[in-house]
């Protein structure tokens, strides 16, 4: 059986790899390793690229040392606006976040990543001009995967009917499909009534994932696991989704037929790949 983390970061300062063998080991077959700023590794010479290197070379490694199979995904982080800003200037870090958004479209035409992302706007509030910049750039990534077909993996603020609204607003003027724009860190908002179309990746908490499968099966399941050493805990480990899975099954609260969608046919429709049981 295929069990998919839909999104997931790991650290060079973390556990890395280490992390996904324990995955693996209770049954996880395939991760989303979501790209993320690194402390070590900042945004030089206004490119992301030796940032997405860094994950890139992660994927890798968990590739050689673990059965799990792994899709990447690559996009300037919101939140690196900001700080940008207080480097560049608002003009400046503008072009370099727009930059980021182009050497992610270009990796993922070569092969090397699947999505961008995770990309989008700070899920705190901000001053207007940084939520519209945001917006606008969150907007011409996704003209950016409209071209290539691929999807994209939104950070933003907890939805709100507004939020779905304006997602699938966006994705409409990019002319990307609103089923491409993925919802990460999702609450279990599963009709299309209510996302607009949108993907929800939900959160693997136990009462998230027992609401969502009450309402069907078009949503992923994620973690969001951090792998960083100060913040132990925080966040789900990365072996809740397997462990979750598991947990569905012995309680009869799925079949096999509807985890197979939510971890096999959802994401391979998202990303357009083919998914093999190791
Ligand atoms: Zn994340």
């Amino acid at each position: 059986m295929i069990v998919l983390d839909n999104h997931l970061h790991l650290s060079p300062r973390g556990m890395g790899w280490r992390a996904i063998r324990d995955f693996e080991k209770k049954g996880g077959t395939h991760i989303v390793l979501s790209h993320m700023p690194y402390q070590e590794t900042p945004v030089l010479e206004g490119s992301f690229l030796s940032q997405y290197k860094v994950t890139l070379a992660m994927a890798e490694e968990v590739r050689e040392n673990t059965g799990v199979g792994v899709l990447v995904s690559l996009g300037p982080y919101p939140v690196e606006l900001l700080r940008l800003v207080e480097m560049l200037g608002k003009e400046k870090a503008v072009a370099v976040m727009r930059r980021g958004m182009e050497e992610a479209a270009t990796l993922v035409e070569e092969g090397k990543a699947h999505a961008i992302g995770e990309v989008g706007r700070p899920h705190f509030p901000v001053d207007e001009w940084t939520w519209e910049a945001s917006n606008e750039i969150l907007g011409y990534g996704m003209e950016l995967a409209a071209e290539l077909g691929c999807p994209v993996i939104v950070h933003c603020e907890s939805a709100t009917e507004q939020t779905w609204k304006d997602l699938a607003k966006m994705a409409d003027n990019a002319g990307l499909p609103r089923e491409k724009v993925v919802k990460h860190y999702s609450t279990p908002t599963i009709s299309i009534e209510e996302n607009r179309g949108i993907f929800p990746s939900v959160l693997a908490g136990k009462d998230a994932v027992k609401k969502a499968l009450s309402q069907g099966t078009r949503f992923t399941m994620e973690t969001d696991y951090i792998d960083d050493p100060d913040r132990p805990g925080a966040v789900l480990a990365p072996t809740t989704v397997p462990k979750r899975a598991r947990w569905l099954l012995e309680g009869g609260m799925a079949t096999e037929t509807e985890l197979d969608i939510v971890f096999r046919k959802n994401p391979e429709r998202l990303y357009g790949v083919e998914l093999k049981e190791p």
